[in-house]
């Protein structure tokens, strides 16, 4: 890999603890690509004490940044989002050898990670309060926005640049520092992040990039006092037990959870752009995001040739390494996400479902999948209830507006949705009665640093991307002005 890159700097086997790089030896733990299985480099296993010392170097660092200007915090987060663009095709690299998705879909994802960056900076100048009419004749009321203090968070290995920037540049913009653990896998795009954060001039401490076990140095982070606010994306499960273990210390939790979105395509929807909206939703990154459209639900008029297109379509669509010009899909990420992807087709078909397209590991070995297109899906299936996280679309037949909504609201998930159709009063009256937190019309691809990107229900607490998502960031302080 570092022969790929022109910055071979930035594939840095090393964590930052503090305002120390702590560098790995080929004893410590390995990161692979999930292509190949080659072994990519190697990051240090932290300690508990490694830990603390991240969060008290914290502590100091972000005394002196919260009292510094919210311009001059800005210059430098400015200055991290210009060298991230300058860089992405080595973070892109980076991101394909340890994550497998095609290098064209990394390089959109480093665009994409920089954008939070780019946004938080400019809103961090926006960090309005207010003056609210008083109460009392001799009274006067303000709020001002305070950063919430240290910050940790823990990032999960499918978007292993943007789920750090979508919490650490909100973070620093507000005055915060924060304390990273990147998932295990992918720790190696969290630290070339941090490479360059350092040479964009952030202070030392503000930062620190922790790598090791996620469960010994996630009850540091949880129990520490220090940190007034946890951000998690990742699984519902251990969203729950992270959530728990916050509960002594009281903080306030961001939780980017697990989610089953229901893909509606009406009778009336344009049937090329369903389809593409659909290969977007599901198949993007291989079908491993928490947007990804998990049930697909088609009104019975349009259900066989929305069935035929797409099927079609996928057909035409290359499986391979990430780094082979033209190929759509990489690999999933282990064995585990491979076993769950067959078991769900395996229950779907024992129960009646057919297989369209695909439904068995790929030719190419390891852990690549056949893109599979599945019919006759109904509720009682695995695949209906839980989140498949692979490329498998089920597709499910319905006849009416009422039926469709129920069926996609029975699910204890409120993260992403989505709906097809040219009928605006169908489009205000479905998007207003599902429940989730984004409902994507006519479109498959809802993320961006301009929205507020969160869920309901078991998805999660908290947005992350708009002005919302600087506020989760923020306490507000009532100053009472009395004697007036
Ligand atoms: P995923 O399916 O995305 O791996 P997980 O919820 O298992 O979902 O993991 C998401 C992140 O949470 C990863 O960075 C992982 O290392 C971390 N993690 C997993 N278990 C724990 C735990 N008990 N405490 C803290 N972090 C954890």
């Amino acid at each position: 890999l570092a022969a790929r890159l022109d910055d071979p700097s930035l594939l840095r086997q090393a964590a930052l603890v503090g305002p120390r790089w702590l560098a790995a030896t080929s004893d410590d733990l390995a990161v692979t690509n999930p292509a190949n299985g080659e072994v990519i480099g190697h990051v240090p296993a932290l300690t508990e004490a490694d830990a603390e010392a991240a969060i008290a170097a914290a502590s100091a660092a972000q005394k002196v940044w919260a009292g510094r200007t919210a311009r001059d915090r800005a210059t430098i987060l400015r200055r991290w989002y210009d060298l991230i663009l300058q860089h992405q095709e080595d973070l892109a690299a980076i991101l394909t050898a340890e994550q497998g998705k095609p290098l064209p879909e990394a390089r959109g994802e480093i665009t994409y990670g920089a954008s939070f960056i780019e946004w938080f900076a400019e809103e961090a100048r926006r960090a309005y309060g207010d003056i609210v009419p008083g109460h009392a004749p001799d009274k006067r009321i303000l709020v001002m926005k305070q950063p919430i203090g240290v910050v940790a968070a823990i990032t999960p290995w499918n978007f292993p640049n943007a789920m750090v920037t979508r919490k650490v540049g909100p973070a620093l913009a507000a005055g915060c520092a924060i304390v990273l653990k990147p998932a295990s896998q992918t720790p190696f795009s969290a630290i070339a992040l941090a490479v360059l954060a350092e040479r964009a001039g952030l202070p030392a401490g503000l930062l620190s990039v922790l790598t090791g076990s996620a469960r010994r140095l996630g009850a540091v982070l949880t129990q520490s006092p220090q940190i007034r606010k946890l951000s998690f994306t990742g699984s519902t499960e251990v969203g729950a037990e992270l959530y728990a273990q916050c509960a002594p210390t009281i903080k306030k939790l961001g939780l980017e959870l697990g989610g089953n979105a229901p893909f509606i395509v009406f009778d009336d929807a344009d049937l090329d752009a369903a389809v593409e909206g659909c290969i977007i939703a599901k198949f993007r990154n291989n079908g491993q995001t928490c947007v990804c459209a998990n049930r697909i639900y088609v009104q019975a008029g349009i259900h066989d040739a929305f069935a035929a297109r797409l099927c079609d379509r996928l057909a035409g669509m290359q499986t391979g390494d990430g780094f082979s010009p033209g190929v759509a899909f990489g690999p999933l990420i282990d064995r585990a996400a491979v076993d769950k992807v067959s078991a769900h087709i395996t229950d779907a078909t024992d129960r009646g479902a057919r297989l369209a397209l695909g439904g068995y590991p790929h030719k190419l070995g390891g852990t690549f999948f056949q893109p599979t297109v599945l019919t006759g899906v109904t509720a009682d299936m695995a695949i209906a209830r839980e989140e498949t996280f692979g490329p498998v679309a089920p597709l499910f037949r319905f006849e009416t507006e009422g039926e469709v909504v129920a069926a996609a609201n029975d699910t204890e998930f409120g993260l992403a949705s989505y709906l097809f159709s040219r009928d605006l009063s169908r489009v205000w009256r479905v998007s207003e009665a599902l429940e989730y937190g984004i409902v994507g019309v006519n479109t498959g691809l809802v993320s961006t640093a301009e929205a507020p990107f969160g869920g309901v229900k078991l998805s999660g607490l908290g947005r992350e991307g708009s002005r919302h998502g600087l506020d989760d960031y923020l306490e507000l302080k009532y100053l009472c002005l009395g004697g007036i």
